[in-house]
């Protein structure tokens, strides 16, 4: 046992960004398995979309992070607990002026969604599953987004900007969510990510490792970089993934 617990985001991250496989994975995952350390996947998806994800890479009995830190899907757990209804209605009681400005999801409609976010039709319907956030486009002036959001704050709600998306939450961060599991399981802490939003769950690690991503926007450079902390992968994806994966159970095995 090396109680060591891996948070790994997604795409571009444990998946490939075109296909989205982890076949290269495969072995790093495998020996994880041997080692007894845990799997956290910390993703922007829902519970819906991480859970057959989590199944094919045989972490099913570790917890994840899902829709970007706003709530968790428990281990073994098939569905999260919803705090859906609740955040919708706390949205319609923002000014309606604002409000009508704001196109969530469910206020899109799956035709909608896929021509945004590009998905296959057949994913659409679980990326809607939403549980804990809403995405949606702002389609108001500058100004009335500033008073959106400030309103959306008086009604305790939070709005983050993240790709093409202003998403509505309760809050909360991946980085957040790692610390609550770090804090249930103790042991050592290991993060992967290679978007912007993964940065401050990166910094947060005992180690952290910025997986390489060309097309992606970078990571900026972090604070742990200097210090060794924090490394990057010279491979993108899973191959990436996988070299720091054992280059960490490696310094385990040698501690
Ligand atoms: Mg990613």
């Amino acid at each position: 046992m090396t109680g060591l617990t891996v948070f790994s985001d997604l795409d571009g991250t444990l998946l490939d960004h075109d296909n989205y496989s982890f076949e290269r994975a495969k072995p790093a995952l495998a020996e994880l398995r041997t080692r007894g350390a845990r799997l956290v996947l910390a993703s922007s998806k829902t519970a819906a979309e991480v859970e057959p994800i989590r199944a094919a890479l045989g972490f099913s009995d570790c917890p994840a992070i899902v829709e970007n830190g706003a709530g968790i899907l428990g281990a073994s757990d098939t569905q999260a607990a919803s705090r859906y209804q609740e955040l919708r209605s706390l949205l319609d009681r923002v000014d309606p002026m604002l409000r009508a400005e704001f196109r969530g999801f469910a206020d899109m409609g799956p035709d909608a969604v896929q021509r945004h976010t590009g998905l296959a039709s057949d994913q659409v319907s679980r990326a809607m599953q939403r549980r804990f956030s809403e995405p949606g486009l702002f389609l108001g002036s500058p100004s009335q987004e500033t008073a959106f959001v400030a309103a959306l704050g008086q009604v305790g709600l939070v709005a983050q900007y993240g790709g093409r998306f202003l998403t509505v939450s309760f809050g909360a961060s991946k980085a957040e969510r790692m610390r609550e599991l770090r804090a249930r399981f103790g042991g050592r802490t290991l993060a992967l990510g290679d978007a912007p939003n993964d940065a401050e769950m990166i910094e947060a690690a005992d180690r952290g490792v910025i997986v390489l991503n060309r097309r992606g926007t970078p990571i900026p450079r972090l604070e742990g970089e200097k210090e060794g902390r924090i490394t990057r992968t010279t491979q993108e994806g899973p191959e990436g993934w996988s070299a720091a994966v054992f280059a960490e159970l490696d310094l385990l095995t040698e501690a």
